[in-house]
């Protein structure tokens, strides 16, 4: 039962996003304004028919639909505007800090400039910060179906610049694209000052958890559900304080999870794996970030304690320099308890 005060606490709190896909954050209005400006033709013409895209039978299917829709998305300008209005967006939501994921080899395999795309979301980043204050950064999830060796030519970009991007991670395709194949990449992504993250164990079992932070090093994982069929795997994690950014309607809704009881939020937690919690992609599952909360605490049985112990984790957990991530998580610390005493909850 979500009384006023633990509304209010929801909606209020101060909270860190570390799995978001820009892509996943636009409006079907927004999809269909940039395709009648791109001239580019996509498999719905008006609002209502996009959003009747958004039922997947299962995650090939939303990746499909993904991979149509992103096609409106063509010049750094549309960037640009894409990430002010996502930063906007979650300022409203009281998000402090969020880490926003962008897939290069859908622009790279359309001839666009990679630099000019990620220039453009920095661009719009910056005024969304001068503007209210939010901070975002950029991490770039290559997709693991094109296979290592092109992920070379993206690591390079986003070497060249200089500020901005903080993150190195794989996505798309889970299924017979295992994480070992990466390593050598994710090798130089750290040796590059980037952050490490997969995607793993969201549609496939522990072995791919097991691949992602065995030999690709990361020290957090997108999704990491599955782990917690391998009591063992569910140590590891804790023991090496590997983070696990859990997306709990992106997992319903791709089927990665059959039912909301079936989800194992609250049993990883438990075990003591550090979670978060996020919306993956909030136009395609029809979420926002306060909504995955009010659904962590209302479904998935976490406590309110837990919630605010996912926002620390998430600030302790960002891809961002010792000195920023510290006043980040002071200043969490700081306003949750002044919120907290304030609603007397
Ligand atoms: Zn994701």
């Amino acid at each position: 039962m979500l009384t006023p005060p633990l509304e209010a606490l929801i909606r209020r709190m101060p909270k860190v996003e570390l799995h978001l896909h820009l892509e996943g954050t636009i409006t079907p209005h927004t999809f269909l304004e940039l395709a009648r400006r791109n001239g580019v033709t996509l498999p719905a013409t008006d609002e209502a028919g996009i959003a009747a895209l958004f039922r997947y039978r299962d995650f090939g299917e939303f990746l499909d639909i993904f991979m149509s829709l992103v096609r409106a998305i063509v010049s750094g300008e549309d960037f640009e505007r894409l990430a002010y209005e996502l930063g906007l967006d979650l300022a409203a939501q009281t998000v402090r800090y969020a880490e926003v994921m962008i897939s290069p080899m859908q622009y790279l395999n359309r001839s666009l400039d990679l630099r000019e795309v990620i220039e453009g979301t920095l661009a719009g980043f910056a005024r969304a910060e001068r503007e209210v204050g939010i901070v975002l950064r950029l991490a770039l999830d290559y997709g693991r179906q094109y296979g290592p060796d092109q992920a070379w030519a993206v690591l390079d970009v986003a070497r060249q610049i200089p500020f901005g991007v903080v993150g190195w991670s794989i996505g798309g395709n889970e299924i017979g694209y295992p994480p070992e194949p990466f390593a050598p990449v994710f090798a130089a992504a750290r040796e590059a000052g980037l952050g490490l993250m997969a995607h793993a164990g969201e549609v496939v079992g522990p072995a791919s958890v097991w691949g992602a932070i065995d030999t690709l090093g990361v020290s957090r994982l997108g999704h990491g559900i599955r782990a917690a069929d391998d009591p063992v795997l569910m140590v590891a994690l804790r023991e090496r304080g590997i983070v696990l950014d859990v997306c709990p309607s992106s997992n319903l809704l791709t089927g990665a999870v059959a039912t909301w009881p079936e989800h194992p939020l609250r049993r990883l937690h438990e075990a003591g794996v550090l979670v978060t919690i996020n919306t993956d992609d909030p136009t395609f599952f029809a979420t926002t970030l306060n909504e995955e909360y009010r659904r962590s605490l209302l479904r998935l049985g976490l406590s309110i304690d837990d919630l605010c112990a996912a926002v620390c984790t998430a600030a302790r957990s960002a891809f961002l320099p010792p000195a920023e991530k510290a006043t980040l998580v002071e200043r969490i610390t700081t306003e949750i308890t002044a919120l907290r005493a304030e609603l007397g909850v």
